[in-house]
């Protein structure tokens, strides 16, 4: 029989390994410490849902849902798909679970996988990892100020003090019929150097021209009317209120009038996180959000208003401060010399494991000094031998792999597991 062909990963999924994850620990860490100074609780939601969930919420003429959403039908057949986002999710759960009963007000973060079917780019994957925020049931410029400045203290945190907050405001249902107008207006003036698609969003749903990545379609709407000077008074108000609260807190961000989010439910304030952090390429987002008032509505639910972010944790992890360069090792790796050996060895590991040590434990069958090469390897500080005469002794020799001193059975193998504990973290500190 000829060998199998090796599997790999499917296209723009990838594999996360212990240099990163533990960089995703810390990033992750400090997000459910800081979010939790904050008000948030974290909730943890399905990754599959019904299709209709995101056609309904993420708006069935985005990219998202046209093009990128990985739907099909199960076997019942639902159409489900692959969450592309976690808004509409947190959306569905706070409706479903009846916490919009209490005073409506929620504030819930979430961290996890979101997929869409995109390009694979640099720093851009098709299941991507997302840590988000929701507040619901807040419609005052207060909670739109609060999360921003939670976004800016938590990246600060993180050591991404480099990103920078770019904001606007897209009007409401007052005003953005306002400005969808002008748009349809300039984009029909502007026909012929559109894109087929772009032709289609202007007949549909015109502000999509805003995001088309075609670069014809770019140098076109550069020009565009911008959202700001179609404000009706309120939108205006709010959007003053919210600048004057992060000014108080001397929060920076930069007023960006072309910013429009990739989805149809935003409302007023909007916002990204962009940094020029190596590796990110032109793809220079970290994160985004806003204010979606009608979205709670639009999923079934009450007139109740929300604002929420999200950053992508990929591209946060390649911005953010490195950690240190290598994890630690173990602090001891037990090495058995014969066969006779293991069970001992075994059992010495497992005691010193309950007591919340980092050790390893070698298979025998090879000499002393390609044993005491793998402990090297591994990192371990401390190599403990156990050979005939130490078993004989009932005492393990432990030689300080960094200071290279040997203490000759010196283990006592009999003592308690606190002791021995003990005893190893003094010798490793030696
Ligand atoms: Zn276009
Ligand atoms: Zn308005």
């Amino acid at each position: 029989m000829s060998k199998p062909a090796p599997i790999a990963a499917i296209r723009g999924f990838r594999d996360v390994l212990p240099d990163e994850t533990r960089r995703w620990e810390a990033l992750v860490g400090a997000a459910r410490a800081m979010f939790g100074t904050y008000g948030f609780g974290e909730i943890e939601l399905p990754v599959l849902e019904r299709s209709e969930l995101f056609a309904r919420a993420v708006g069935e003429t985005t990219d998202i849902v046209e093009k990128e959403m990985f739907a099909f039908r199960d076997r019942d057949d639902t159409s489900v798909a692959l969450r592309p986002e976690a808004t509409a999710g947190v959306v569905r759960a706070y409706l479903q679970n009846g916490l919009v009963h209490d005073d409506r007000q929620a504030r819930l973060f979430y961290v996890g996988p979101m997929f869409r079917r995109e390009r694979p780019q640099r720093g851009r994957y098709r299941q991507f990892h997302q840590i988000g925020a929701e507040m619901l049931g807040r419609e005052d410029p207060l909670a739109d100020a609060e999360l921003l400045l939670l976004i800016r203290r938590y990246l600060d945190r993180v050591g991404a003090g480099g990103a920078r907050l770019e904001l606007n405001s897209l009007g409401d249902a007052t005003c953005r019929p306002v400005y969808r107008e002008r748009l349809r207006e300039f984009g029909t003036a502007h026909l012929a150097g559109l894109c087929p698609d772009c032709h289609r969003r202007l007949e549909r749903n015109p502000l999509r021209i805003l995001d088309c990545k075609v670069p014809g379609c770019r140098a076109i709407v550069e020009r565009a009317p911008v959202a700001r000077d179609s404000l009706c008074a309120p939108c205006a108000e709010h959007f003053a209120a919210v600048r004057a609260l992060l000014d108080q807190e001397r929060v920076a961000y930069h007023v960006n009038p072309r910013l429009v989010r990739g989805l149809d439910y935003y409302v007023r304030t909007a916002f990204e996180i962009v940094s020029d952090g190596e590796g990110l390429g032109a793809q220079n987002a970290v994160g985004g959000g806003g204010r979606y008032d009608g979205l709670v509505a639009m999923l079934g639910g009450p007139d109740v208003p929300g604002l929420g972010f999200a950053l992508g944790l990929d591209r946060l992890a390649m911005v953010a401060a490195p950690p240190a360069a290598e994890g630690p090792g173990p602090l001891a790796v037990i090495l058995p010399l014969e066969t006779r050996a293991v069970a001992p060895a075994f059992r010495l590991a497992t005691r010193l494991r309950d007591e919340g040590l980092p050790v390893g434990v070698e298979p025998a069958g090879r000499s002393l000094k390609a044993l005491l090469g793998v402990a090297s390897k591994r990192r371990a500080r401390l190599a403990v031998i156990l050979g005939a005469d130490e078993l004989a002794a009932g005492r393990a020799t432990v030689r300080n792999l960094v200071s290279s001193a040997d203490r000759r059975q010196a283990l006592d193998l009999d003592a308690s597991g606190p002791e021995l504990a003990r005893w190893m973290r003094d010798e490793a500190a030696a």
